[in-house]
């Protein structure tokens, strides 16, 4: 069993069962029995019974809004638009079964055809950071694409999903079309990355869990798409809207408490506006509202546990610098004593790029702010990082921006905005960020197989 523990007041919320391999060997090979009648429905079934699923989705908003408010700690305002993102993803993708494409290619003495075909038993192992869009970006294309799911919550926040997986029943998916095994990442996950059949993991995680599952898969030539961690650069040139830059950058790294591989947790500022605009972003962060997630006006919950509390404050506390020296806080924002696992929203001046809080992924409410003196220099800053997930450019000058999103190495870039991910475009990672793309048309490719089928006319 696994306590599941409410973040803002350390209280247990539920117990849940955690499965051995062989409940998920059972379950994989109710999968693969599920498969073929799940391939064979009609393409406009298909899209009706993901649909109906999107509709129940949308019936049951508040009350996962509320699953995830207590068991992940995530503000209600997030939580509703997490599940209605979930809701969105289903509608895009239901779309999809009509239109799976295949081509028609001109050839000598015949036809040639392609056919995009499932895959089998994908396998969705997903982090506790956002449990309900992150199995949603997974679960809704896959099944589009008529494949059947398998996927393992995070032991941390498993609710939300095993709810979903009842939603999806109650929508009409056939036994064995979709199911939610909770349990330990070393059993539930581990089998069903070596699990034969299963034929795709889609793993969203940490770089380091991620790099041992591509190895893994190796020994199958099994599909991966991975999403990994981040370190995104929020680049802020002086002929910006600074105004609009600093008031909007808190949410860009502060939203879910940071805990957010997109999370823009380095700031580059231009010489010339440097200290405008950490004017222009005291009084923003000191004024975010940290407190109980469940009332609608708080900008900020807790953290997720007490280890990821003490990792966070590893980075800004006792001697953080590279050389053992102080991490200096420029300001920050205010944040309840307890109980619950609580870190206040973070600015912090790092006295070189060696420092653990410049080059590390914090995923918690710490943002480190540096200047810049070029362009040149900015895009050397911002790709010397290991990841590369995502990013902001702010800027006024259209053929610097064009520039500078071209120069820097990372999945997905937003010009004088914060935004990463939209269900209809591609999300992902450059360099160890990541392999693959989710969401979009990219993400329905990645479940298919492609089979090319030559009809000679002799
Ligand atoms: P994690 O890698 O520890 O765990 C992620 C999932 O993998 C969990 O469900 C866990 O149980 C499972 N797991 C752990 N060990 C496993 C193993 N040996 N085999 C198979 N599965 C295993 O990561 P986390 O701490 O839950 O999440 C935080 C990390 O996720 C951060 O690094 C963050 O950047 C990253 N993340 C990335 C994205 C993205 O889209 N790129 C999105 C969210 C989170």
């Amino acid at each position: 069993m696994h306590t599941v523990l409410d973040p803002a007041t350390e209280e247990v919320v539920t117990e849940v069962e955690s499965l051995d391999a062989a409940q998920v060997d059972e379950a994989v090979a109710r999968a693969v029995a599920a498969g073929p009648a799940w391939r064979a429905v009609a393409p406009a079934d298909r899209a009706r019974l993901l649909r109906r699923f999107a509709a129940v989705v949308d019936a049951h908003v508040d009350e996962l809004a509320e699953l995830e408010v207590r068991g992940a700690g995530h503000t209600i305002g997030n939580a509703r638009w997490e599940a209605g993102n979930v809701r969105d993803v289903l509608d895009y993708y239901a779309a999809a079964p009509e239109r799976l494409f295949g081509r028609q290619i001109p050839v000598a003495g015949g036809m040639d055809v392609t056919f995009r075909e499932p895959l089998g038993v994908v396998g969705i192992i997903v982090p506790w950071n956002f449990p309900m869009p992150i199995a949603g970006w997974g679960f809704a294309p896959a099944l589009a694409a008529g494949n059947t799911v398998v996927l393992k919550p995070a032991e941390l926040t498993p609710l939300t999903a095993l709810r979903l997986a009842e939603l999806g029943r109650e929508a009409g998916l056939p036994p064995g079309v979709f199911t939610v095994l909770p349990g330990k990442g070393s059993v539930v996950g581990e089998r069903l990355v070596t699990h034969e059949h299963v034929r795709k993991i889609v793993f969203t995680g940490s770089t380091e869990v991620g790099t041992r599952i591509l190895r893994q898969a190796a020994d199958q030539v099994k599909r991966v798409t991975l999403e990994l961690g981040g370190k995104s650069a929020n680049i802020v040139f002086a002929d910006a809207d600074l105004e609009r830059a600093a008031t909007s950058a808190p949410a860009g790294v502060f939203d879910n408490a940071g805990q957010d591989c997109c999370a823009r947790s380095r700031i580059l500022v231009q010489r010339g506006a440097y200290d405008r605009f950490l004017e222009l972003l005291e009084p923003e962060v000191t004024a975010l509202r940290v407190g109980s997630p469940a009332e609608p006006d708080v900008d900020m919950g807790p953290l997720i546990s007490a280890g990821q509390r003490d990792r966070v404050r590893g980075f800004v506390e006792n001697g953080a610098g590279a050389d053992g020296g102080p991490v200096d806080v420029a300001f920050r924002g205010s944040a309840p004593e307890g109980p619950g696992y609580w870190y206040p929203p973070t600015v912090v001046l790092p006295r070189s790029t060696a420092d653990p809080v410049w080059r590390e992924e914090v995923f918690g409410p710490v943002v480190a702010v540096l200047p810049f003196d070029d362009e040149a220099e900015a895009v050397a800053l911002a790709n010397d990082t290991e990841y590369g997930l995502s990013g902001s450019i702010w800027t006024r000058d259209l053929g610097r921006a064009l520039r500078v999103a071209r120069a820097v190495e990372s999945g997905n870039l937003s010009v004088n905005s914060n935004s990463s991910v939209r269900y209809s475009t591609p999300f992902g990672g450059f360099k160890r960020s990541g392999l693959g793309r989710e969401l979009g048309p990219d993400a329905l490719d990645s479940f298919t197989e492609v089979k090319n089928v030559f009809f000679a006319d002799d």
